[in-house]
């Protein structure tokens, strides 16, 4: 019984996420028993199991909820740890003895004859601010930097604009080159990797690009999903890829998505890039923006050391304003260029006055499943529970209010939302949205209940 269902959402699985990320994450694990709401997974490694229970974990117990089984969360145990736990590998010893870090010295010229795009210095690990959207990306990120043996290669980043990918990979290449500044890393963009190879065709010197693209000890490109469309460029990139591969050199991509879902890109580079690390920079979430506009804010005061920021200003940024880092960066240069010139305090109604279009700009998409788990969560109840038929009040209430936010804060239509609470008809959900209006009114601990589970999924 269990197994079917496994096998059932393993198929809804597949066609959700694509049979690429499906083989990659879903695939290795095995499922092994459910157990009061809680359904047991073996993971070939923990990193898999945090990957995976962090990207699909809600989405897979609602699946499963659905499918006649009831789980409320996944535990992953990894097999690996098992293993480690009983005879610690000679590597994992060495390297936690490995000793601290020094100080940053001062930048060696050591890649300076490479033909790459600058590096800017303020992109390191110091200066980025880690969160649970970005954790892994982050971990992944500095394994990579630490050198050592080549584990994941290549390491594919992806994610939205303005999420740190750029961030990241010149934080790996000053960090690879202060611990060895003989090793020559070539940082460049797609575009510009383009560029020096057409240039190399039109000077027939398609020899030194070879030889100088394959001498590097680490190549980075960003932004690939440039070279999508652009054929004999993919042609390069791929040779020089395998060459690079094959004498085990690191290699670090990027991209503004998964590879499989770069149109335009020739199938066997989508699968090449697979062959290693994929790992996704997720949206932001408030607690990393406050983070991120924290360390901005003190980097701002030492240039406009006159202004005051009120108390709640980068709270309510944090709060408004959109996933993207850039843009959130760009509101607090302009608020401080502001202040500064207008010598006043920094008040919330200052923000308002000198933000008013980016705050407009600035609106989070929530999802009906969010909704469920955060409801289910406030209320202590199970995700079967808001799922299932049972209409006792202590179960009803809390179904109402989830399904008055999946009115008012998604734009999924009434019989989609009934769908989606265990596959209710539309005028259910017309009747929950009144009456939790009607009681809104009246109740206070209603209405504080939905502001409250409202903010939290605005967060
Ligand atoms: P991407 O390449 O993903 O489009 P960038 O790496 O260029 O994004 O990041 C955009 C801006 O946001 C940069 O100024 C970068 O320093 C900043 N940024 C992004 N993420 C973080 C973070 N986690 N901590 C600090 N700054 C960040
Ligand atoms: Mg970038």
């Amino acid at each position: 019984m269990v197994i079917e269902c496994w096998g059932r959402v393993c198929d809804q699985l597949r066609s959700d996420i694509g049979q690429d990320a499906f083989q990659n994450w879903i695939e290795p694990l095995n499922l092994l028993s459910v157990e009061h709401g809680v359904a047991s997974f073996s993971a070939p490694t923990s990193f898999v199991g945090t990957w995976v229970n962090r990207n699909y974990g809600d989405s897979i117990a609602l699946m499963m909820t659905r499918e006649g089984v009831d789980v409320d969360r996944l535990d992953f145990k990894a097999d690996v740890l098992v293993k480690a736990e009983k005879a610690p590998e000679p590597e994992a010893l060495s390297e936690q003895a490995m000793p601290p870090k020094a100080t940053r010295p001062i930048r060696t010229s050591g890649s300076e004859d490479l033909p790459g795009a600058p590096l800017d210095n303020r992109f390191t690990f110091d200066s980025f601010v880690v969160g649970k959207p970005n954790e892994l990306a982050h971990a992944a990120a500095r394994r990579v930097a630490e050198g050592g043996p080549v584990t994941f290669n290549p390491l594919f980043l992806y994610g939205g604009v303005g999420l740190g990918k750029t961030h990241l990979m010149h934080a790996i290449a000053w960090e690879i080159q202060e611990r060895n500044p003989k090793a020559k890393v070539l940082y460049l963009s797609a575009e510009q990797f383009m560029y020096r190879f057409v240039q190399a065709l039109r000077f027939k010197d398609t020899m030194s690009f070879k030889e100088l693209f394959r001498s590097v000890d680490v190549l980075m490109v960003d932004d690939v999903q440039f070279i999508a469309g652009k054929d004999s460029t993919q042609d390069e990139f791929f040779h020089t890829f395998n060459a690079l591969v094959d004498q085990n050199k690191q290699i670090i991509i990027s991209a503004d998505r998964a590879p499989g879902e770069i149109d335009g890109l020739e199938d066997r580079i989508k699968s090449r890039l697979q062959w290693g690390l994929v790992v996704d920079l997720h949206p932001t979430d408030y607690e990393l923006r406050l983070g991120i506009l924290q360390s901005k804010a003190e980097a701002q005061l030492k240039h406009y050391p006159e202004v005051q920021l009120a108390e709640g200003v980068l709270e309510f940024l944090a709060h408004r304003i959109s996933n993207n880092v850039r843009v959130l960066e760009g509101a607090l240069t302009r608020l401080f260029a502001f202040a500064s010139l207008v010598g006043r305090e920094v008040t919330l109604d200052v923000v308002q006055e000198s933000l008013a279009d980016v705050l407009r700009a600035s609106d989070r998409k929530v999802t009906i499943d969010e909704i469920i788990r955060k409801v289910a969560d406030h209320y202590n109840l199970r995700l079967t529970d808001i799922l299932s038929p049972r209409r006792a009040r202590s179960v009803a209430r809390p179904r109402q209010v989830a399904m008055f936010l999946a009115k008012t804060l998604t734009s999924k239509s009434l019989p989609e939302i009934g769908r989606r609470f265990g596959g209710r008809d539309h005028t259910t959900v017309i009747h929950a949205v009144k009456k939790i209006e009607e009681l809104r009114s009246i109740d206070n601990q209603i209405a504080e209940d939905v502001e409250l589970l409202r903010r939290m999924l605005e967060a």
